[in-house]
């Protein structure tokens, strides 16, 4: 099984250059502008299809697919680096600190506070710049330190470069939560089952492009639950 990269490389840097203005960095700086202003629409949805496409379309945390319908409404840009802090602002457009994460994650994840005091005060964004209290997008291996066992069980790989890390992350976003996991395959298999008989309704209309868009839809979502669920 495949979740997607170990780690993420800020190839998007470009599109930050490009499609951020001095004048809004300071904008958003200064509080005049938030990151929610429509000036920044274009260089979000930028974002989002570059980081998606590296990762593989899954969440940079719990690494399940975010799914295709309303996309937007599922998948957040997430700011590793809690972007309401006033101490993080400063690395609100920063490629290292930008990933995309699923909305129960993200939601999970909230405002928590993952760096140190050295994090906190550091001037420059980099691996060396404090302790991370979860496994970084950038600068950790992911699956060095995570191990997804069937099921959606998480485990902290046995030799992990950041245990620490690993055993934070897997319980601060409930990873290994069975019941959350349930909730999960549930909602996902009512999905599937809603996709089949939609298809199975626009065939019976005739309307096989509808079918075959729908039954695509609904392979998305199978890919997102195991066969013992
Ligand atoms: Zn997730």
């Amino acid at each position: 099984m495949n979740f997607g990269p170990s780690r993420l490389y800020p190839t998007h840097r470009y599109l930050l250059k490009n499609g951020v203005s001095k004048l809004d960095r300071l904008l958003v700086l200064n509080g005049t502008i938030a990151w929610k202003d429509n000036r920044f629409k274009r260089v979000k949805l930028n974002l989002r299809h570059a980081l998606r496409e590296q990762q593989q379309g899954r969440c940079i945390f719990c690494r399940r697919m975010i799914t295709i319908e309303r996309r937007n409404a599922l998948e957040d840009i997430e700011h590793y680096l809690d972007k309401s802090k006033p101490h993080y602002k400063k690395w609100i457009f920063c490629p290292v600190n930008l990933t995309i994460a699923c909305r129960p994650c993200n939601f999970v994840k909230s405002t928590a506070e993952l760096g140190d005091a050295a994090v906190v005060t550091a001037n420059e964004y980099v691996a060396t710049m404090g302790v991370f209290k979860w496994i970084h997008p950038y600068f950790d291996d992911y699956h060095q330190n995570i191990e997804i066992l069937n099921g959606w069980v998480y485990r902290v790989r046995p030799a992990a470069p950041n245990p620490q890390a690993a055993k934070n992350m897997i319980r601060d976003l409930q990873l290994d939560n069975l019941a959350t996991m349930h909730a999960y395959a549930t909602e996902v298999k009512g999905k599937i089952l809603r996709l089949t008989e939609l298809a199975s309704k626009a065939v019976q209309m005739n309307n096989l492009p509808r079918a075959q868009a729908l039954l695509q839809a609904s392979k998305v979502y199978q890919q997102q639950v195991w066969p013992d669920y």
